[in-house]
């Protein structure tokens, strides 16, 4: 029998991670950790990275290192939905502690927690925020470069705290969750912007305007020897000068200081089993952040380190991250602001939307992967992986999704009805620039007819997400006064398409935002659409031919009583011209 006591031994047995063997590690970068006697001891180092402070003791610390350092200062940026300060902390030398002042520097802004169970980021940035200032040690990073860090920005989800928030993860031994209270992901909130923690995140890029900017995670999926891996949109995405920067500069930099202390860096790996299916490189739509960056022609990194690495070593490699980025960004400035000047200021005439590997392509790179052992599951049925924590390196397949697959041109501007406020809000929040018209203008458009909606079956993200395709029909329309006219010319403009363009993934149209316009609401009787058709037949012999000929060849049709009224109202001069029609006219 199952006693309660028994019970409760189960629980707690399942409880304890079961994790694949570490491979021992003893980097240089051990050396960076100061002892626990240390005055300026992070809580983390406290405990030999063994725990990862709470959210009130994280921001005690920092006000203990901003009160001792003038080169510092903290500023909340927001409010998460439960009250919380989402703090930033401006680390300049010149104490340029507004905007116009910080940017006599480039700006690196990196956030630690936006998934706050992948906390590294906090506990380094602690530490580096330390070394730059009241110990000293790497004061000479705030030379050339200016620093913001917000060290938690899921800040209620990282007070959602537990033993048991990240079963794929090497400590440390307690920490936050991935989701906010509303149960959202805010790396999936950059576009739609719902939450109260990503509306402050979007203010505060807005206002600080950063030259790079860093999000940090911790991966889930296969082992593999890489401890940090990073990456961003490629150059087929939406600033190519960016991608070739970060490609061609900041990675050879990072890499060399990162090999230095003893750190494995590598490429984003999404792959289950690196070694057979090797790693595949690609772009993705800016509802997660660095694509969002990309957007927006900033430079955005996505940093992943490895789940199954010891929390120290995370944590140092994240140290070493930061510190290689302040050296090359410092050392690289001009050409930092002239590739995100260059994304900014071009106006791609198609801008894209999907990619995918190009057929036949095969290149080819050395994967430091793990051993692994395949054998069948009883309890699944199907293959069970062992990782076996041997370091193996072989001759694996390194594919690009670089073929766009599906694109949209670019209009000179948008026209955006007064009444669509949820939209306009968006807008507005991204820091799009508009006109706004103060009287009703007529313009020529072109404008989207929607043909049937397909809705997912379940909700996403709080949204039931939609698509549609769509005809482009040429409107001269009048719209009311109080209308937003958005040009595209504009370094947002890429933004504004990525927003507004009903086939783009990440539309506003696709989230949801225009559900009401797919429904019919005006509706006629038969005993009026009777007569009203046989006045149709014989006044139009060509429409007469037309339903003859719908009436052979369509069965459906035939059979449905419904279909073949429904058929004369939408010819009949009085069906709802709006039907199905996206409400936002584009400029061409
Ligand atoms: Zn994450």
């Amino acid at each position: 029998m199952l006693t309660a006591a028994t019970f409760l031994l189960a629980l707690s047995a399942a409880q304890t991670p079961i994790l694949p063997p570490a491979i021992p590690w003893n980097g240089a970068s051990r050396a960076l950790a100061v002892p626990a006697s240390d005055p300026w001891v992070t809580p983390s180092e406290a405990t030999s990275f063994r725990t990862t402070p709470r959210y009130d003791e994280t921001v005690a610390y920092l006000r203990r290192l901003v009160a001792a350092s003038r080169e510092l200062k903290m500023v909340s940026i927001g409010k998460s939905g439960e009250g919380r300060d989402i703090w930033m902390v401006i680390a300049s030398k010149d104490r340029a502690f507004t905007p116009e002042a910080l940017h006599k520097k480039p700006i690196v802004f990196a956030q630690g927690g936006i998934h706050s169970g992948e906390i590294d980021g906090k506990d380094a940035g602690l530490m580096l925020l330390r070394d730059m200032t009241v110990r000293g040690t790497k004061r000479e990073l705030l030379d050339g470069a200016n620093f913001l860090f917000v060290p938690i920005f899921s800040v209620d989800a990282h007070e959602r705290f537990s033993r048991v928030s990240r079963i794929n993860q090497r400590g440390p031994e307690e920490s936050g969750w991935r989701t906010n209270p509303l149960n959202m992901n805010l790396n999936r909130d950059y576009v739609k912007a719902d939450t109260a923690e990503m509306r402050a995140m979007i203010r505060a890029l807005n206002e600080w305007q950063p030259d790079l900017y860093i999000d940090l995670h911790v991966t889930d999926g296969a082992d593999y020897q890489y401890d940090i891996t990073f990456g961003w949109n490629g150059p087929m995405a939406f600033s190519p000068s960016i991608a070739t920067w970060l490609d061609d500069v900041f990675r050879p930099a990072v890499y060399r200081g990162l090999q230095q202390m003893g750190h494995i860096p590598g490429l984003l790996i999404f792959t289950d089993d690196p070694l057979a299916s090797g790693v595949i490189g690609g772009a993705t739509d800016p509802r997660l952040s660095h694509a969002y960056g990309d957007a927006r022609h900033m430079a955005s990194i996505l940093v992943e380190n490895h789940s199954l690495k010891p929390y120290d070593q995370r944590v140092l490699g994240t140290y070493v991250f930061l510190e290689h980025t302040l050296r090359v960004v410092a050392r690289e400035a001009k050409s930092l602001r002239a590739a995100n000047d260059a994304a900014s200021m071009r106006r791609a005439a198609t801008i894209p939307l999907a990619w995918k590997v190009p057929e036949g392509q095969t290149g080819e790179m050395d994967v430091l992967g793990v051993e692994s052992r395949k054998t069948l599951s009883p309890i699944s049925g199907d293959v069970r992986v062992e990782w076996l924590g041997k370091p193996v390196t072989r001759r694996a397949p390194l594919r690009k999704a670089s073929e766009v697959t599906a694109s949209v041109t670019r209009p000179k501007a948008y026209w955006v009805p007064p009444a669509w406020r949820e939209v306009i809000e968006r807008i507005d929040l991204h820091g799009i620039r508009y006109e706004r018209l103060t009287t009703p203008r007529e313009a020529d458009v072109t404008m989207y007819r929607f043909g049937e909606p397909k809705y997912d079956a379940r909700q996403f993200e709080g949204h039931v997400r939609v698509s549609a395709p769509a005809t482009a029909e040429k409107h001269r329309e009048t719209f009311p006064a109080g209308t937003l006219r958005i040009p595209t010319d504009q370094p947002l403009g890429t933004l504004a398409v990525l927003l507004l363009e009903p086939s783009s993934p990440d539309s506003l149209f696709q989230w949801g935002f225009f559900h009401s316009i797919l429904s019919p609401t005006e509706y006629v009787e038969a005993y009026i659409m009777e007569p009203m058709a046989e006045r149709m037949l014989a006044e139009d012999p060509k429409l007469a031919e037309e339903f003859q000929r719908k009436l052979a060849s369509d069965d459906a049709f035939r059979g449905s009583a419904r279909a073949r009224l429904q058929w004369f109202y939408e010819r009949s001069g009085w069906y709802d011209e709006k039907a199905h029609l996206y409400p936002v006219g584009r400029e061409e």
